[in-house]
């Protein structure tokens, strides 16, 4: 397998030791320090006068062995707290502990994540002083649970943590306050990250990652730019392959599985009497009729097996990336409290996705994307070409009897580029893509960009091009100076009563966004509606744009939205949209957008 083993835990244990964030009376060891923080006693908190005794005794400390001291977990069957143990957690000491600073947990449900993330929130507030931590998930409510039951409950059942903190400092929902200054801000952020602007923070833990908005992502970050500290725990449940949590998962991270071996593989060795085990990286095929089994030989295994361990499966990434995640996956099938029984019963009851994502923590591709390849092959026309001789036949004819309408996406140039795109109704009665350009390299300077936009408006006797609104507010005002507000219209994404809608305050029409692209997708896959240039010249990097976009349904908006693969661009598609919204403006589609035949005459 394409992993290693290291073959003596015991002493790789030993010798991570020293990694392990300690303190003790010189002050902290293995971490870069914080600022020095000018201590200023309150005379309103009774710890004041504790401090120099507390600064005796400081020792060495990991949050795991924090967690077993202080944080208590209760007992149902026997209707008591007892101490939290890593007796069957064995496998959680090293996400606990470990010393890298970027964690990323891809975790099936039920599996104590959220315990996971609240311990590690306690320990490091309460073990590092004056740290500043900042807790998001989507929603306000996600939010409220996770502060309530995995912070306020685990205060108030120790008798240690509530010697770190008082009810006046821990009492509101959204911010925890601790004697030795430590905090823990909560936030959400669905569809914007405004209220996470600001807060300073040095541990950024990111919850139900899944559901977050890639975009935000940076923005939460930003509010620790000026820690010198900066731990980032990221964690979820995965969902489609195209999910933030996949992306991170395959292209940022170590990939650590958890790896359960069989002992009856051993195999002597030329040099000596070394045997191996086989192992096993646990999935659909290790659940066996009563007990997860082996996948060479199919006897039973055990996922708490004294020699069962994390291997990462791409330990090349540090190679790849300075500071790569740690990433754990972490199935119900590891984790001990998880029936076999009930494994089995959801393998047969729940959807695979459902399966996939909650028991075994694995992204599954159940085909959201809305377009296939061949859709829009199937559009594509030999006879449309991109270069130049075809396009100046072209020219030679459009104009008066052929009004040609443009589409402008605008982008930075860095992930999002610019998309021009210009349409017509050939004879065919198709809208037809005849001209689309990606603006890169030089070309993604403004003033050389505008430029160009300029001469192709001109010379292919543009009638209206149609703009979002979103990409740029100086693009839009120039191109609105130079060819007048009758030409240049102004489109934004949003979520209006109606697919189109003209705002009169706002100059401009506001766009459901997962409407008319649910149209737009329909009008390609009637394969009677558009027609695009040839395949060969269209493929990359148009094409490809649309085949980007996937669909995911949204827990909290309660409908699917298109979203696409990070690290990808879907700005071609949003061009030749804002083209055909544009054309519709003097040659309504109400069999393609229905609503815009109320709304297609825009009042001035
Ligand atoms: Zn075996």
């Amino acid at each position: 397998m394409a992993f290693e083993i290291i073959e003596d835990r015991a002493e790789h244990e030993r010798s991570q030791r020293g990694r392990y964030v300690t303190r003790d009376s010189k002050g902290f060891h293995n971490v870069d320090r914080p600022e020095e923080w000018d201590y200023e006693p309150d005379p309103d908190e009774s710890f004041s006068s504790d401090y120099e005794h507390i600064q005796r005794d400081l020792i060495s400390i990991t949050p795991s062995m924090f967690t077993e001291f202080a944080i208590k977990m209760p007992d149902k069957e026997n209707q008591v707290f007892k101490p939290f143990s890593f007796a069957e957690r064995r496998y959680l000491r090293q996400i606990y502990d470990t010393p890298n600073k970027r964690t990323l947990l891809k975790c099936g449900r039920q599996v104590e994540k959220s315990t996971m993330l609240g311990n590690k929130l306690l320990s490091y507030a309460c073990i590092q002083t004056a740290l500043n931590s900042l807790y998001v998930s989507p929603t306000n409510q996600q939010t409220k649970v996770f502060s309530q039951d995995r912070l306020k409950e685990p205060i108030e059942t120790s008798e240690y943590l509530k010697t770190w903190t008082t009810t006046k400092l821990s009492d509101n929902v959204f911010l925890k306050k601790f004697i030795n200054r430590s905090q823990i801000t909560l936030r959400y952020a669905y569809l914007n990250a405004d209220r996470c602007r600001g807060i300073p923070a040095d541990v950024i833990c990111l919850d139900e990652l899944q559901d977050l908005l890639t975009d935000n992502i940076p923005v939460i970050e930003e509010c620790a730019s000026h820690s010198n500290i900066k731990i980032f725990m990221y964690s979820g449940t995965p969902k489609s392959l195209d999910n933030t949590i996949e992306y991170y998962w395959t292209t940022y991270s170590t990939q650590n599985e958890w790896a359960v071996p069989c002992h009856r593989h051993s195999i002597q060795t030329p040099g000596g009497a070394m045997t191996k085990q086989h192992w096993n990286i646990l999935s659909e095929e290790h659940i066996g009729k009563e007990s997860l089994i082996c996948d060479r030989c199919e006897n039973p295994i055990y996922a708490n097996d004294d020699m069962a361990q994390w291997v990462s499966l791409n330990p090349n990434i540090i190679k790849q990336i300075p500071k790569p995640y740690e990433g754990y996956r972490i199935p119900q099938l590891m984790v001990p409290w998880v029936s076999h029984i009930d494994i089995l019963q959801k393998q047969k009851t729940y959807s695979r996705p459902k399966f996939f994502n909650e028991v075994l923590g694995l992204s599954f591709d159940s085909g959201t994307r809305p377009l296939t390849r061949q859709d829009v092959i199937d559009n594509c026309d030999e006879h449309i070409r991109l270069d130049p001789d075809y396009q100046n036949k072209v020219k030679a004819f459009v104009g008066e009897a052929y009004p040609v309408y443009a589409g402008v996406d605008w982008g930075t140039g860095e992930k999002t580029y610019t998309v021009l795109t210009l349409g017509t109704y050939l004879r065919s009665g198709k809208f037809t893509i005849f001209y689309i350009h990606r603006f890169e390299g030089v070309e993604t300077e403004p003033k050389v960009q505008m430029r160009e936009i300029e001469r192709i408006i001109n010379e292919y006797k543009v009638r209206r091009a149609g703009c979002d609104y979103g990409g740029g507010f100086w693009p839009n005002d120039e191109l609105t100076r130079i060819f007048g507000w009758q030409r240049v219209v102004k489109y934004q994404y949003s979520t209006p009563s109606e697919k189109v809608k003209w705002e009169d305050g706002l100059k401009r029409f506001l766009v459901h966004r997962t409407e008319v692209m649910s149209d737009v997708f329909n009008a390609i896959k009637r394969r009677d509606v558009f027609a695009f240039p040839n395949w060969e010249q269209f493929q990359i990097p148009f094409a490809s744009d649309m085949l980007n976009i996937f669909s995911e349904y949204s827990e909290q908006l309660r409908m699917n939205v298109y979203k696409k693969s990070p690290n990808c661009t879907d700005d071609s598609f949003h061009s030749i949209l804002l083209c055909f919204l544009a054309s519709m403006l003097d040659q309504p589609r109400p069999d393609v957008i229905a609503s815009m035949s109320q709304t297609g005459n825009r009042k001035s």
